[in-house]
């Protein structure tokens, strides 16, 4: 089940795992403690306690029901999964009939979301839940850090006189709000040309599934997936660190998609793009 899987660090994070279009989708941010969608990749899976699943197709979250019971046997807590509210109902009618079948408990969290939902991650991070676009109800997950900011006013201010100010109750911090990853899942581009919030987030994973002719930009569309030649058009409005192009269609290997990236992404973003998945 090595097939496909691949590492790359990017802005102090490591994504790891794979995201082959319509095999399997499994990528592990060990930095994060999270793991993003639930496709069969038994390497390194089971130490994560919270997955975010973007849809319920089952090259995105088949393998929960095995991940589970592995981690049962293993005697660690049930793992946390966050996922679209429409799913958690059939989910659980799954985990049922396998209890039944194996006549052994299977306990997860399951936890359903509609979009604008926020999950605490600890650590004054906040994962947030987008609606995405695609052929079943699905969100798209952006990860921002939560921190506070000296209100522009007291900039230049000495240190001790903001001691005194904070001292006397000024606020003289305001919130500030990081987008530091998203991952989108499966989608259309109409995501992220809608949200400004995908093309501000610092490291952003979307998927691009067809890179050629083979597959029409109308065929992809109604599949909910997005085309190469769609990403090309669109590309220049990411003004993040890193573009991380995943779920590519076993059609086409990561040197001809690095090659395409080269030949036809906008050379104001070309090197901040990264093909993902062997
Ligand atoms: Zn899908």
């Amino acid at each position: 089940m090595h097939h496909g899987y691949d590492e790359l660090a990017v802005c102090g994070l490591t994504l790891r795992g794979a995201a082959q279009g319509g095999i399997r989708t499994c990528l592990m941010v060990p930095e994060l403690d999270l793991m993003f969608d639930c496709g069969p990749v038994d390497r390194g899976t089971l130490r994560f306690d919270r997955i975010l699943v973007s849809h319920g197709h089952q090259d995105h979250l088949g393998y929960l029901p095995y991940l589970v019971s592995q981690r049962q046997l293993m005697r660690k807590a049930p793992p946390d999964v966050h996922l679209p509210e429409e799913v958690v109902g059939p989910l659980r009618r799954i985990f049922d009939a396998w209890a039944e079948i194996e006549d052994f408990d299977l306990a997860v969290g399951l936890h359903g979301h509609a979009p604008e939902d926020t999950v605490d991650l600890g650590k004054g991070r906040v994962a947030r839940a987008i609606r995405s676009d695609h052929r079943v109800p699905s969100l798209c997950w952006l990860v921002e850090r939560h921190t506070r900011k000296l209100r522009s006013e007291f900039a230049g201010m000495p240190g001790p006189r903001l001691r005194e100010l904070k001292e006397r109750g000024v606020e003289i911090t305001r919130p500030h709000v990081e987008p530091l990853l998203a991952v989108t899942g499966d989608t259309r581009i109409d995501l992220f040309v809608r949200d400004e919030r995908l093309q501000q987030v610092k490291v952003l994973v979307h998927e691009v599934t067809a890179w050629d002719d083979r597959r029409s930009v109308e065929e992809m569309r109604a599949w909910g997936h997005t085309h190469v030649d769609e990403f090309v058009q669109v590309a220049d409005r990411f003004r993040g660190e890193a573009l991380v192009l995943v779920h590519r269609s076993l059609r086409h290997s990561k040197a001809d998609a690095e090659a395409i990236v080269q030949e036809r992404f906008p050379a104001s973003v070309r090197d901040r793009v990264h093909v993902f998945g062997t």
